[in-house]
């Protein structure tokens, strides 16, 4: 998935912050104005800023301004496309090997059925990766912090995922598809076992870009995609704009969505969190009020509708 780098971005103190002329620290509007219509009309070189008035630093997880159109952290790098081309060699390996093998032992069956499966399951896999990054750890969390960092600040501002190149979206979980599924192709022959592993790791390879379609209006989708979504093989639209509005704890998956009624009908995310806060005392971010720093904040005037 996705590296966001919003606490890199400049701050944008023109529709969070605002400068008084005499200060050279950032306070919120409403404290700024109180000292422009209060204190500054008489003593305007004696302002005095209580610590209790200043906003904490921005938090580093979900940073504190969308990225820009343009902006060099939503495109592409040669690295993310390098990793990009290996994650899909090493999967088209493992769906190529399983083929071969299949005709060799004239049995299709078995790994047709094991390749639906992988399918499947990897729409489960997406569920539980995302309710994980989605509630706990932050951007400090060794491995997984820059992942936990890019969704919190995809839920602050959904719509830069349309906005970011493909390889920039996809690059992350190439590699980590690169590494894991490379020595199974290589130590691997079962045609069965092949045909699992091709097609999950392939669908989350790209449920990253399953999850960018379900963020575009239907007019912006190629007509294909936009029929796979409305036959249920790609998470839908609406599905996933469920999951961007409060209680913000449910349809987690993000390849198919097949499992989402069942996972939030059955209560398994709460019932995993309860297990974890009993036995670890961790509290997951969806008990919590929806923040700022969860809520999502429109697009600036210069960008497009969000596209839930
Ligand atoms: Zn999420
Ligand atoms: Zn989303």
């Amino acid at each position: 998935m996705s590296i966001l780098t919003q606490n890199k971005l400049p701050l944008s103190s023109q529709r969070h912050f605002h400068t008084c002329p005499s200060l050279t620290i950032r306070t919120t509007r409403v404290h700024c104005l109180a000292a422009t219509t209060t204190k500054r009309k008489t003593e305007p070189n004696q302002l005095v800023i209580e610590p209790r008035l200043v906003p904490p630093p921005p938090s580093k997880a979900t940073g504190s301004t969308p990225p820009r159109l343009n902006d060099p952290s939503l495109q592409s790098t040669w690295s993310h496309r390098a990793w990009v081309a290996s994650g899909c060699t090493t999967v088209l390996i493992s769906l190529a090997k399983s083929i071969v093998g299949a005709a060799n032992l004239h049995v299709w069956a078995e790994p047709t059925l094991a390749a639906l499966v992988g399918y499947i399951v990897a729409d489960l896999g997406s569920g539980v990766y995302h309710w994980g990054i989605d509630n706990y750890g932050g951007d400090s969390t060794p491995i997984f912090g820059a992942q936990i960092e890019a969704f919190q600040g995809h839920h602050k501002w959904p719509w830069t995922i349309t906005r970011r190149q493909f390889a920039n979206n996809l690059h992350a979980l190439a590699r980590a598809i690169t590494f894991v599924v490379l020595p199974i192709d290589l130590i691997c022959d079962d045609p069965i076992v092949l045909g699992f592993v091709s097609t999950c790791s392939g669908c989350i390879m790209f449920s990253q870009q399953f999850h960018a379609w379900a963020h575009m209006t239907k007019s912006r989708l190629p007509p294909l995609v936009a029929a796979l979504q409305d036959l249920g093989i790609l998470v839908s639209r609406s599905q996933h704009a469920a999951h961007h509005r409060p209680p913000y704890n449910n349809n987690y998956c993000i390849v198919s969505g097949v499992w989402n009624e069942f996972l939030d009908n059955q209560q398994v995310f709460e019932a995993l969190e309860m297990l974890l806060f009993f036995k670890l005392g961790v509290r997951p971010r969806s008990w919590s009020e929806p923040n700022s720093d969860w809520t999502e904040e429109t697009e600036a005037p210069s960008q497009l509708t969000p596209n839930l």
